[in-house]
């Protein structure tokens, strides 16, 4: 039996959704004001060019040592959106600008973190889920205007002591440049999170539902 034949048939059984997210890239720079739905999923890349990606899960430069991401995305919702695009303007009036490492995580690949750091202070348990897998939290830096990452002391998931927000044996550098990072997300509605400066997560997104869906990539 054809594979295609056999989903519909399943699916005329259990009733299920359409697993995918559209990554197809809109010509225009959407208003994201015209989004009515404030928890539907979308691409970031569709509301703003001002954003850098470095999407750490589509390469194998994470702590999983392999790329669990099929194209580098960052979906979101867009409550999570409206917020992140004025935390970015806050920033750009700066000088800088958020360089983003990871968005919305369909639940099967928090599944998968779990398998390897089974310790609640770095990956969240996928029973419980995290933030990732509701399409409100955000893992981000700050880049200059020459797209030079500031100074944050660690890399990005870096799964230590120096890592956390509390942590004060830094340079005074590195502890402006945190500082500065977490002023403007906490302005714009965003809550940090202690053992990592670089994970924010959007206020009240906790009750949220976690979401498996998962994104095609275009070519
Ligand atoms: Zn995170």
């Amino acid at each position: 039996m054809k594979k295609s034949i056999l989903v519909f048939i399943l699916c005329g059984l259990f009733s299920c959704k359409s697993g995918y997210l559209d990554s197809k890239q809109s010509p225009v720079v959407i208003d994201i004001a015209q989004e009515k739905d404030d928890n539907a999923f979308v691409n970031l890349k569709n509301y703003s060019s001002s954003f850098v990606y470095d999407m750490k899960y589509a390469t194998p430069d994470n702590f999983l040592k392999e790329s669990v991401y099929p194209c580098q995305e960052c979906f979101l919702r867009v409550k999570t959106i409206k917020s992140l695009l004025e935390a970015n303007a806050a920033f750009l009036a700066k000088g800088y600008r958020i360089k983003l490492y990871d968005c919305y995580r369909p639940k099967a690949i928090q599944k998968k973190m779990w398998k390897i750091v089974p310790d609640a202070n770095f990956v969240a348990n996928p029973k419980k889920g995290s933030i990732h897998n509701k399409g409100g939290a955000v893992d981000i830096t700050l880049v200059d205007s020459l797209g030079v990452e500031l100074d944050m002391g660690t890399t990005f998931d870096y799964f230590g002591a120096e890592a956390s927000h509390n942590y004060q044996n830094l340079s005074e550098q590195v502890l402006a440049n945190r500082k500065l990072l977490k002023e403007i997300m906490l302005e714009h509605h965003f809550k940090s999170f202690d053992s990592e400066w670089w994970h924010y997560n959007l206020v009240n997104s906790g009750t949220d539902k976690v979401s498996n869906l998962k994104w095609k990539c275009v070519p």
